[in-house]
């Protein structure tokens, strides 16, 4: 089994060597393929206008200077001679859950592996005050135990087209994760959030989006409620946007 892994915090970011040590358990046949920066953020973005740099530091591993999903366009299109069967993105810093997916550079490469007719999982490891004190490697401690077990059933499960997996895990020791639980995606209650304004060296102001708790309504049965409930979540994925219950009304709005 041929494994792309991938990821948004950039090919240095010690949660694709998680991620790496994961798919060792799986394959001996694993390339990677990253954004040579931290790209979080970065969505689905496509870098158009300027060229995109391929480097190459081993015989499978290999870094691109633009976003995820132009790493995974140019592991498919310029550095494997042939696809692989599962590409793996992340493991991402920090929980991309509910609405907070459609940011996500780490689910986005799964996104684009999806699109491109090949199984994909995205995974992500939710911290807290708790876990983020630990460094490292009590950051990604769930992620490293669980991942494994959580993929392994995921390998000769039916997906269908343009489907994929969001896989988050719950910030807590892997002793505390109380199990895998099969999760819708819920919504973050929307909020305007926080912008710390500055000044830059030069006296001109700048703005820097900030971190902060998103509230939530915890919604039953969604990724964000397993994750308080200390379970690994798995959410499958569709791209079909389309709503598809408001077809009919909206047709009727323009039928003559
Ligand atoms: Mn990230």
């Amino acid at each position: 089994m041929r494994i792309l892994v991938t990821n948004d915090d950039g090919y240095h970011a010690p949660g694709l060597a998680v991620l790496e040590e994961i798919a060792a358990q799986f394959s001996d046949d694993i390339w990677v393929c990253a954004p040579s920066e931290e790209q979080s953020g970065a969505g689905h973005s496509l870098t158009l206008n300027r060229p995109v740099r391929l480097q190459r530091f081993a015989a499978r591993r290999f870094a691109v200077t633009g976003t995820p999903t132009d790493s995974v366009m140019m592991a498919l299109r310029e550095v494997l001679d042939s696809p692989p069967d599962l590409i793996l993105s992340g493991v991402n810093r920090g929980a991309n859950l509910g609405d907070d997916i459609t940011y996500s550079g780490t689910v986005s490469a799964a996104i684009e592996g999806a699109l491109a007719g090949i199984r994909s999982i995205a995974l992500s490891q939710v911290y807290g005050p708790s876990t983020i004190s630990a460094g490292d490697a009590g950051l990604f401690e769930a992620a490293t135990q669980w991942g494994p077990k959580t993929i392994q059933p995921l390998l000769d499960a039916p997906f269908d087209d343009r489907t994929l997996v969001n896989i988050n895990f719950p910030p807590c020791s892997a002793n505390d994760v109380r199990g895998v639980r099969v999760a819708r995606q819920g919504f973050h209650d929307y909020s305007r959030g926080s912008v710390v304004e500055g000044k830059d060296p030069r006296g001109h102001r700048y703005f820097w989006f900030g971190l902060h708790a998103i509230e939530h309504t915890l919604d039953h049965g969604t990724d964000l409620e397993a994750i308080a409930d200390g379970y690994v979540a798995v959410t499958p994925l569709q791209l079909d946007l389309t709503h598809h219950s408001s077809l009919k009304s909206f047709a009727d709005r323009y039928a003559s």
